[in-house]
């Protein structure tokens, strides 16, 4: 890693221990993560892997700051423009950020700067406006007693207090300013804990958030399991809401957690997203939107695409395309920069995504592979396209989180519906048509959080995202953003 630029070298010599207000604090365990460069399975660094107690100074420091009022009762101005700081120093620091994560996590160098850095300073800037936006109503009350006495009413927005925010590992650092920013917009202190295997740019950019202004104990880290420090978390009393981005198995397991003390939370979860591709697309424009889709991050996307359907008159032209461009992608490091496929994030999801590919063969049609990676200890998968599974094959059930890909042939427009609904997750889709009338009433009929047509997996700081059926509770993004981290408050006054 000689190539590194000096300031990456010196971040992954430190000793990585938990921030906790405004600074690094040693872990009151003795127990060590250790971070692997997917590409070649070394080992880059090492972080504290957080007990109960260390969880418990980090949300004792959280609620010390929420009840000092030095950040929910600073001027909105001012916590809009400590905000905008922290995005001048990410982009101050962009090749920094962007080299950690594809270090720690795999992906393509272009892809961690041009896609995860860019769209982390979009959205910390689009979420720092709404810190100034936060508006109540005022009503017009017809309470008629005692008699002659009149009332007037309005609603105050107010944060909610501590908030835990629980990060995947597939856009770290991007998934990591979803979970904490709008929190520290709306007024809240927060804890935020990162995937075990990418823990590296949260703590680099908690650091920066001192940097920028954001008051000590206001977002505080720690690294850990999500068994033991995620879960003490969740179920730490003064925790008031928790913001969850990952598995569907893990966000039903923190809803009954925070159930038991009717703690708020929201949960962006898994997916297993169609598209749907009639006779009348245009596969110019088709056949890359859809690679895109399926294959970017090496498909470990929640709202990546990962079955297509399309009717017969499509079905040659569109399978031979995808194999086509399948099979000739070049497999890589995240580091070299003409590699299109790079290592999925650990051994663990190598392993868990293998396992699939080695059974679509007995599930399957037809199953085509790509290139193998050029490492034989970096996590790498062939990108995999497989041709009419089975409706209960496993690829079309599961969400494998991988570069796999399927592909069914089906009778018309109604069975791909169908078909496309026959899941429990519901979180995006995509049509792809030239027909208006199909583009304004297919995305009506799939029923997921997004619909995209002619395109798909593109996503914006000011369009809400969340999931139908088990894919989520609650929205991300968009103007009411901040609504879920506050509670609304009704005074009525007498006059
Ligand atoms: P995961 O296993 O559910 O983990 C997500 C986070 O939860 C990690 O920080 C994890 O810690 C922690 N965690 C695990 N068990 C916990 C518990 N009992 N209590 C509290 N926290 C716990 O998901 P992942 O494998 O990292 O990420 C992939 C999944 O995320 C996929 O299903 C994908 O679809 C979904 N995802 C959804 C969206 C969306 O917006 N809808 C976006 C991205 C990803 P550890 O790392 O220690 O396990
Ligand atoms: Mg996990």
């Amino acid at each position: 890693m000689s190539s590194l630029p000096p300031q990456v070298e010196s971040f992954l010599s430190l000793s990585h221990e938990l921030y906790i207000n405004g600074r690094t604090v040693r872990s009151q365990s003795s127990e060590r993560l250790t971070i692997y460069n997917p590409a070649t399975g070394q080992e880059i660094a090492s972080v504290a892997d957080a007990n109960e107690q260390d969880v418990d100074a980090a949300v004792n420091a959280a609620h010390q700051a929420y009840q000092s009022g030095v950040w929910r009762t600073m001027p909105a101005s001012e916590r809009e423009r400590i905000l905008l700081r922290l995005a001048e120093l990410v982009e101050r620091d962009a090749d920094i950020l962007a080299y950690l994560e594809t270090l720690e996590q795999g992906k393509s160098i272009h892809i961690a700067k041009g896609l995860e850095v860019a769209g982390t300073l979009s959205w910390i800037r689009y979420v720092a406006g709404l810190a100034t936006k936060i508006t109540g109503s005022t009503f017009d009350v017809s309470i008629p007693m005692p008699a002659g006495a009149r009332y007037t009413a309005y609603t105050l927005h107010e944060p909610v207090g501590v908030v835990a925010g629980i990060i995947p590992w597939n856009f770290p650092l991007l998934i990591g300013v979803w979970k904490v920013l709008p929190a520290l917009a709306a007024g809240c202190c927060v804890i935020a804990k990162p995937a075990e295997t990418t823990p590296l740019t949260i703590l680099y950019l908690a650091a920066l958030a001192t940097e920028a202004g954001v008051p000590d104990g206001v977002f505080n880290v720690v690294t850990g399991r999500g068994s033991v420090a995620g879960n003490s978390l969740v179920n730490h009393p003064l925790v008031a809401k928790v913001s969850f981005t990952g598995s569907t198995p893990v966000g039903k397991h923190i809803a009954r957690s925070c159930s038991d003390t009717l703690k708020r939370f929201s949960l962006e979860l898994g997916g297993k997203n169609p598209a749907i591709v009639l006779p009348d697309a245009d596969l110019e424009q088709t056949v890359p939107g859809l690679m895109l889709a399926s294959f970017l991050n090496q498909g470990q996307v929640c709202a990546a695409c990962s079955r297509i359907y399309v009717t017969p008159e499509l079905f040659k032209p569109l399978s031979s395309a995808l194999a086509d461009a399948v099979t000739s992608m070049t497999v890589g490091a995240g580091l070299d920069p003409t590699a299109q496929i790079n290592p999925l994030v650990s051994l663990s999801q190598q392993q868990k995504v293998s396992a699939y590919i080695d059974k679509a063969p007995l599930e399957a049609e037809h199953v085509i592979k790509g290139k193998h990676g050029p490492n034989p200890a970096g996590y790498y998968v062939q990108p995999t396209l497989i041709i009419n599974p089975a409706p209960t094959a496993a690829c079309i059930t599961d969400e494998i989180f991988g570069p796999v890909l399927t592909l069914t042939q089906v009778a018309d427009t109604d069975e791909a519906i169908r078909l496309a609904n026959n899941s429990p997750y519901g979180l995006a889709a995509s049509v792809w048509t030239q027909n208006l009338q199909a583009a304004m009433s297919l995305p009506r009929l799939i029923e997921a959080g997004t619909v995209w047509v002619n395109s798909h997996v593109m996503i914006d700081p000011a369009m809400p995202f969340g999931g139908y059926k088990q894919s989520g509770v609650g929205h991300d993004f968009g103007a009411d953003w901040l609504k879920s981290f506050m509670h609304q408050k009704s005074i009525c006054i007498r006059y």
